[in-house]
């Protein structure tokens, strides 16, 4: 099924803008509802005059009406600086914001897609982590908001499917990167490459030693967009199943640039996941799905992005 109008919540920020640009250029009707709290309004200014596109401020915790065939929701904050910041809002927004795009999925017969996290299997004891782990999640500690968001949102899916026969597709993102990337968000790829390029120290939480996998943004929506088409039930794994130390990557990083930044370490944050990597049999096998973008080759594309990016602030700055 391919929707005719589809919802895109949390449209402004990274993933989602990649998104919409594919919906549009599929021939579908976009509204994208944003509440813009890390989200840009420029990762969407390439679309303002789209006559397919609608874009409306709109805070999923409250209730929308609002007709459509497809609904995919990415309405929540998505880096650890930032979810940390207003834990309940970030909870809330995870859990009655799923409800919400739920009732209407439901009183709009819509499929509805919901991004979920690697997050959900905590600091995992099972590795790589397959979709049948439950996860080792401390409920009480600083990323428990997203975490434990993400996992009730899940449930929530389940329950409107098991309930009321809503039909939901359900993706565990691994650690995405690409252009449209937040400069200041936090995340370590954007940290990174910002730094390099500023000529700034690189900063290392704790001995670089934890391990992450990094999916390219395009390789990434394509296989959402699988996903939405296909019948699978259950969360599905999407993320690259190449595995790097953070040291790896911010030396890989400063290669690339070509940048002379030091390397400094500092502590480590609480409940940092050790290691994570997706196990993506189920993807491969369901969606004929798996990463294409070499690592290098998705930096140079977000170096490139945070280049231009960094020169047009420097410019408007000095004007
Ligand atoms: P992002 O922060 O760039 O995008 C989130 C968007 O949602 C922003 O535009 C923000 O303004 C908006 N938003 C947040 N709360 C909202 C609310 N209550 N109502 C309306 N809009 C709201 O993050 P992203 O990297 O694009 O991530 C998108 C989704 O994918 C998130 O739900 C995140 O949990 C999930 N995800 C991302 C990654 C990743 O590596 N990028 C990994 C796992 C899961
Ligand atoms: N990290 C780091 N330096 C930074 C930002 C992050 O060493 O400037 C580390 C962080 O501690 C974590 C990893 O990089 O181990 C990935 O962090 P990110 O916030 O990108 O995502 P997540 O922890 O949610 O996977």
């Amino acid at each position: 099924m391919t929707p005719r109008h589809a919802i895109v919540a949390g449209g402004a920020g990274f993933l989602g803008s990649h998104l919409c640009d594919r919906l549009l250029e599929a021939g579908h009707r976009v509204t994208v509802l944003d509440n813009f709290s890390t989200g840009s309004r420029r990762n969407l200014e390439h679309l303002a005059r789209h006559r397919r596109f609608k874009l409306r401020e709109h805070d999923v915790v409250r209730p929308l009406p609002l007709d459509a065939d497809g609904i995919f929701n990415f309405a929540c904050p998505a880096s650890p600086l930032h979810y940390q910041r207003n834990p309940v809002h970030t909870t809330l927004s995870s859990v009655v914001g799923v409800h919400n795009l739920l009732e209407q999925a439901l009183r709009c017969g819509a499929r509805i897609f919901q991004s979920s996290t690697s997050e959900v299997y905590g600091d995992p004891e099972v590795h790589p982590q397959v979709e049948s782990y439950a996860g080792h999640v401390n409920i009480h500690g600083p990323r428990s908001c997203y975490d434990e968001g993400k996992r009730c949102a899940e449930t929530l899916c389940f329950a409107y499917h098991r309930q009321h026969q809503v039909p939901v597709r359900i993706a565990r993102i691994f650690n995405t990167y690409g252009p449209r990337m937040q400069p200041g968000d936090g995340r370590v790829v954007s940290n990174f490459i910002v730094q390099a390029l500023r000529g700034d120290d690189i900063t290392i939480y704790g001995a670089g030693e934890q391990t992450r996998s990094f999916c390219y943004v395009d390789d990434l929506i394509e296989g959402i967009l699988r996903l939405m088409h296909a019948e699978v039930e259950g969360p599905l794994n999407l993320g690259n199943p190449r595995e790097n130390t953070v040291l790896e990557l911010a030396e890989l990083v400063l290669r690339l640039v070509g940048s002379r930044s030091r390397l400094v370490f500092r502590p480590l944050p609480a409940d940092d996941p050790k290691r994570r990597c997706p196990d993506i049999g189920r993807a491969r096998r369901l969606l004929d799905w798996e990463p294409q973008v070499h690592l290098e080759d998705g930096l140079r594309e977000t170096i490139a992005y945070f280049r231009r990016l960094l020169d047009v602030d420097r410019r408007v700055v000095s004007l």
